[in-house]
């Protein structure tokens, strides 16, 4: 879709599928060395920036830093074909179970190493699986003193297992040590917050459920943030033995249609990167 005035930000959480799940279901060693995941996440990586290219749409790549180190050419490639780099920790950790010592080391190589990778300042971060909440929220502190300017860590839901903060604003905002904030969307229903910004649901949802929800809050002129992973687009997630079935649908449902879904949004919404909407919010001066 052509650039307009008005655009939600597209986002992209870098990583692998099985480096992905480890926190959540049990995962064999042996799917996840370096070399596994950087050799699916190219491939799904390619044709994740093929179909933004066919869309002419931007969009912010939230890459694990570890991936700046075992691969940094696919950082570059990302970064020289005009998307913007993020941060997505060091490894695929959740913050719920570090210090804050061992966060801000982990967050300064993971930064060093995407700087470094793909050239460009790094000035946004996503927590691995939302995993700042009420209980950590010191994060944000370390963000701001780590450099970074904004953050899209939050879900204003209190329904997940894993994360949620149910008492934040819905739209962008700042904490108080002046660090931005760009929580995910989410959707009342029956007085229930459900999220609506993506990932697993986007492909739980039929599509037409995402797609009217974020052309409303194009017509409000509210900018909403999407997120989904490479996995999710290109053509290679590795099947994960031993799973439940419930774990089975929660992780493979609609798997195989992503690109397609993708590409009907980006063909009716016009997308770009977080910084951009940032500063067409007023909320940054410049995207560089
Ligand atoms: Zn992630």
């Amino acid at each position: 879709m052509p650039d307009t005035a008005f655009a939600h930000a597209l986002t992209i959480d870098v990583e692998g599928f099985a480096e992905s799940h480890a926190q959540s279901v049990h995962v064999d060693d042996s799917l996840l060395g370096a070399d596994v995941n950087d050799r699916e996440i190219a491939a799904n990586l390619a044709v994740t920036l093929g179909l933004l290219a066919e869309h002419q749409s931007r969009a912010t790549f939230f890459f694990l830093g570890r991936i700046a180190q075992t691969a940094p050419h696919l950082v570059k490639q990302v970064a020289d074909a005009g998307h913007e780099i993020g941060c997505h920790s060091l490894f695929h950790r959740r913050i719920t179970g570090q210090t804050p010592a061992e966060f801000r080391l982990q967050l300064a190589d993971a930064r060093n190493a995407l700087e470094d990778a793909s050239g460009r300042r790094v000035i946004g971060f996503r927590a691995p699986d939302f995993s700042i909440g009420a209980g950590n929220k010191w994060a944000f502190d370390e963000l701001a003193a780590g450099g970074f300017r904004y953050d899209s860590s939050v879900v204003p839901t209190s329904l997940h297992d894993v994360y949620g903060m149910a008492d934040v604003p819905q739209g962008i905002f700042r904490w108080p040590n002046g660090l931005i904030e760009f929580p995910l969307p989410i959707l009342r229903v029956f007085g229930q917050a459900l999220p609506i910004g993506g990932g697993g649901y986007f492909r739980l949802y039929p599509l037409s459920v995402t797609g009217s929800y974020f052309r409303k809050q194009m017509t409000r002129g509210i900018p909403s943030v999407f997120y989904i992973h490479p996995y999710e687009v290109g053509p290679r997630a590795p099947r994960l033995p031993g799973l439940s079935s419930l774990r089975r649908f929660r992780h493979y449902v609609r798997l195989g249609s992503g690109r397609e879904r993708l590409s009907r949004l980006l063909g009716i919404l016009p997308f770009t990167t977080m910084s951009e909407v940032l500063v067409r919010s007023g909320f940054l001066e410049t995207s560089d």
